[in-house]
């Protein structure tokens, strides 16, 4: 047997040794079949008859998964659902067999290419990766097109699964049997549906492997290493051994962030800290608490509207909400609003092609534009904050005008809640992001008007420093460390603790560890970031006295570059904590 080694994406980190078993992929028709005009309404029957019986398994499938592995993975179904029920796929499905005058498989076909089109014009790995989830709905569709019930079932023995791609749905349903020792891909992304189940079932996984599904029969051998994207095919037995002990050691490492994860988030002198979580799914809120997470502090939103090509209506807002606060409580969750626009575009937005995205119609200057379609968003928050734990972010605000306008829609919109009798948080906590310079310059008379703050770091620096950190050219220029940005977050959080409000950092600059320590140094107690981060983050912060970080971070902010803060602030940290960066996970 040949022994091949394959590189790919590592997006669920891991290691598993075990037999291949390969799935079969629907191949959506390249024929076009033409129907007579007498056989057009016959044909939209049979496509409508398909419609049903797929929506039938996806209740079916929504409703197991629920009893199997909790409501939380449930969620995809309630998106597939609605991408079903999406009125422009329908109709653009009927009008190719009545214009066309051909099979229902040929519509799906030519549906699929367009819609797949359509993702991948988009310029943002997220939203693209949604084309799977389209695909996915339209390869059901083309399966109950035969009325003989899909699948085939192969229970029972643990196994590698591998494939051309795992459409999402078809992932919830095969990787919560237990059964899944890992999975290997000839497509998909770190942000696919697929790859964050595969997280937080913590399956190693490995995507865009290209041609796997061609390279392997069923009971070979395979070796999948998720952490470093590698898919060992047949290896030789004593390779087999060197990836068993390394599998060993990571195995070990995940028991060691677990036990982190239950320790208390306090620093050396006692200080306290909150480890938050940063997440674009529900699915993942279960994985963001058992990595320490003890609150959602950034739930963007955005990817709700990339589940249908139409906006979501209320009740999706509302069940995804409800269902983070719930899954979440008593802990907070905070949840933003929607932050699109921009390069994030999606057809439904309506938003013109702008010669600069970057500083265009953005975030909560394309909620305030389409005050229905915002409103649509605000309320289900509202409804969902009857919980008790919600709170909203507005998203790069940049002048107090905008705030108040959020405030009026919001008196507005919770006046008609107390007239129907809608339950909702009166005291529901209103905060902002500070991401644009000029709000943080403005900090003083902004905070005055919020209950609380988030710094987006991401966005900051980018704007601050005019650096955009994706161009190869000047990305060496993004230094969260710059004085001017340590200057500007130091302003921030000063003001913002000197009117008793809280602040939160949820740009990434929280989870680097150096930066936490230089973050906790300012005062600051909460830290939002990509729930695999907390705990490396939180053994950092617990090996340091905050008293010994804000010194350091004193004197470092009287140096002129960031190399020099940097060096000194590790030399002086290592001085008083010689064990902190050695901690490091
Ligand atoms: C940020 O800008 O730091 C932030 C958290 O927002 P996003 O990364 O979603 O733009
Ligand atoms: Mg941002």
């Amino acid at each position: 047997m040949e022994y091949i080694r394959l590189r790919g994406l590592g997006v669920s980190p891991g290691i598993a040794i075990g037999g291949v078993q390969l799935t079969e992929k629907v191949v959506f028709t390249t024929r076009k079949e033409a129907i007579s005009a007498e056989q057009v309404d016959g044909e939209l029957n049979r496509l409508n008859g398909a419609i049903e019986r797929t929506h039938e398994q996806l209740v079916r499938i929504r409703d197991n998964i629920k009893d199997i592995v909790g409501e939380e993975h449930a969620f995809i179904f309630e998106a597939h659902l609605l991408i079903l029920h999406d009125k422009s796929l329908r109709m653009s499905l009927k009008e190719i067999i009545r214009k066309e005058k051909t099979r229902a498989e040929w519509a799906i076909s030519r549906v699929h290419v367009k819609y797949q089109k359509l993702f991948e014009s988009i310029d943002d790995e997220y939203l693209m990766q949604r084309k799977f989830d389209v695909a996915d709905v339209l390869s059901k569709i083309y399966r109950n097109l035969e009325t003989a019930e899909p699948g085939k079932k192969e229970e029972g023995k643990e196994k590698i699964l591998v494939a051309h791609e795992l459409l999402p749905s078809e992932a919830a349903l095969r990787l919560s049997k237990g059964n899944v020792l890992a999975v290997a891909l000839d497509m998909g992304g770190q942000t696919s549906h697929t790859a964050i189940l595969a997280r937080s079932l913590n399956i190693p996984t490995v995507m865009g492997l290209r041609n796997v599904s061609q390279r392997v029969k069923n009971g070979d051998v395979l070796i999948v290493d998720g952490t470093d994207g590698e898919v060992l095919i047949n290896p030789p037995l004593a390779i087999q051994k060197e990836f068993a002990s390394k599998k060993k050691k990571y195995d070990d490492y995940r028991k060691e962030l677990k036990k982190i994860a239950k320790l208390s988030s306090k620093t050396l002198d006692k200080f306290e800290f909150l480890p938050l979580a940063n997440i674009e799914l529900p699915e993942e809120v279960p994985m963001a608490f058992s990595m320490g997470a003890e609150g959602i502090g950034l739930f963007r939103s955005e990817f709700l509207y990339l589940q249908s090509t139409t906006p979501p209506t209320e009740e999706a807002h509302y069940q995804i909400y409800s269902q983070i606060a719930k899954d979440a409580y008593p802990s907070p969750v905070y949840i933003r609003t929607i932050d699109m626009g921009g390069e994030k575009n999606l057809p439904h937005l309506k938003i013109e092609k702008e010669p600069n995205p970057a500083l265009g119609l953005r975030a909560i200057r394309l909620s305030l534009r389409d005050r229905e379609f915002f409103k649509v968003q605000l309320k289900a928050i509202l409804r969902a904050s009857a919980m008790g734990n919600v709170r909203v972010l507005i998203p790069m605000i940049t002048e107090l005008e905008e705030i108040e306008e959020v405030k009026m829609l919001f008196r507005e919109i919770q006046q008609e809640m107390r007239e129907k009798n809608i339950p909702f948080d009166e005291n529901i906590p209103l905060g902002v992001m500070i991401e644009v310079p000029a709000a943080a310059a403005l900090t003083d008379i902004l905070v005055k008007e919020v209950d609380y703050i988030s710094i987006g770091t991401n966005d900051l620096i980018q704007y601050y420093l005019a650096v955009d950190r994706s161009n190869e050219l000047v990305s060496y220029l993004f230094k969260p460390l710059h004085p001017s940005v340590l200057r500007l977050i130091k302003f921030v959080i000063d003001t913002a603790q000197k009117e008793n409000k809280d602040v939160t950092v949820c740009g990434e600059m929280a989870a680097d560890t150096l930066s936490a320590i230089v973050l906790l140094g300012l005062g600051l107690r909460k830290f939002s970031m990509n729930p695999i981060f907390i705990p490396r983050i939180k053994n950092v912060l617990r090996s340091v006295e905050q008293k010994t970080a804000k010194e350091v971070v004193e004197e470092a902010m009287l140096l002129k570059t960031a190399q020099e803060i940097e060096e000194c602030i590790i030399e002086r940290i290592l001085l008083k904590h010689p064990k902190a960066f050695l901690m490091e996970l």
